[in-house]
């Protein structure tokens, strides 16, 4: 039995549960974990020996096992403050995103979204990683995780879209015959269609084949897709713009509430799907090789991101006290 097969039977209960609640999960399960063995191929010897000595025991090495640890929390009590952690609304029908603007949770506390959870992260773990001779303030296992899973959800456009559908998730629509709503259908629906369609039910065979493009078709996009300019170790402020772009020119586009869904809008937009998988799989893997690469050093790293992002409250300093061991 593969390794996906075991971890699917383990989250089968969960997952049902995620399902049966409307729409606010990330990309499916097979979606983070199609990113995040697209990343795990692309890391440097050190930032994978960094990532093995973080994972869970549970996860024997395996990043993808994990990638979707902070959907299955999020609605546990303890780590309720985390779900709005999962995607940045903006405002409707203006297609762009705007850091200082749109990342706030529901009550307007600044900073607390998916882009600013990016950044939290990142820094939790350039601050935490080999701070051997000051008290570690952070979990860094769970850092990881939530970084790895955070990072695939900016990439899911519907992830970076409009504040009164909440992200596709209240516009109801029809996938071929089943009645579901938009968000899922990015989340979930296509790559399980794709799954069936092309790749003979089979996860690994999907993953294959895009990191085929990404080696071949995609060879030239890549410098692109994993450099952030002035040399900071992470930005998600461009991935997100990017979201709101795919969102209102394919994922939005002839999708209105009541239609039905079938091949033309699958066949349209699948190509989006793969390389967002692609995209968020390479820019994981750029991003831990950055943050665990020793040079330069941790406090020539921490200069460099603390000027991100622009606007005044600068990334979060997200409840630390609430973080507490990981839990399988
Ligand atoms: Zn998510």
């Amino acid at each position: 039995m593969s390794h996906l097969e075991l971890w699917w039977i383990k989250s089968t209960c969960s997952i049902f549960l995620l399902l049966s609640i409307p729409g606010v999960i990330g990309w499916g399960k097979e979606g983070h974990y199609a990113t995040c063995k697209i990343a795990q191929s692309f890391l440097s010897e050190e930032a994978l020996n960094a990532v093995k000595e973080l994972l869970p025991e549970t996860a024997e090495g395996d990043l993808a096992s994990v990638c979707s640890w902070p959907d299955e929390i999020k609605w546990m009590h303890k780590w309720h403050w985390t779900s709005e952690l999962h995607y940045v609304d903006t405002p409707d029908f203006r297609c762009n995103y705007d850091y200082c603007r749109d990342c706030h949770d529901s009550s307007g506390v600044k900073d607390r979204c998916v882009t600013g959870a990016i950044y939290n992260y990142t820094e939790q773990l350039i601050t935490g990683y080999n701070a051997s001779n000051s008290v570690v303030k952070y979990n860094l296992t769970e850092a990881l995780m939530f970084l790895s899973h955070y990072i695939g959800d900016v990439h899911q456009p519907l992830h970076v879209s409009f504040t009164s559908d909440e992200g596709g998730n209240t516009i109801i629509v029809r996938w071929y015959k089943r009645k579901t709503n938009l968000h899922h259908i990015w989340d979930t629906d296509m790559i399980e269609s794709a799954m069936k369609t092309f790749y003979d039910k089979d996860i690994d065979i999907m993953i294959s084949a895009i990191e085929k493009n990404i080696t071949d078709r995609w060879s030239n996009d890549i410098s692109s897709w994993v450099n952030c300019t002035s040399g900071e170790e992470v930005c998600p402020d461009p991935w997100a713009s990017e979201s709101i772009k795919y969102s209102c020119n394919y994922a939005y586009r002839n999708a209105t509430p009541g239609s039905t869904l079938g091949d033309e809008y699958f066949y349209s937009r699948l190509p989006i799907v793969e390389m967002r998988l692609a995209q968020g799989g390479v820019r994981l893997a750029a991003t831990l090789n950055r943050i665990f690469d020793p040079y330069p050093s941790v406090s020539q790293k921490v200069a460099y991101f603390g000027k991100y992002p622009t606007c005044a409250t600068h990334y979060l300093k997200l409840d630390v006290s609430q973080q507490t061991s990981f839990v399988n």
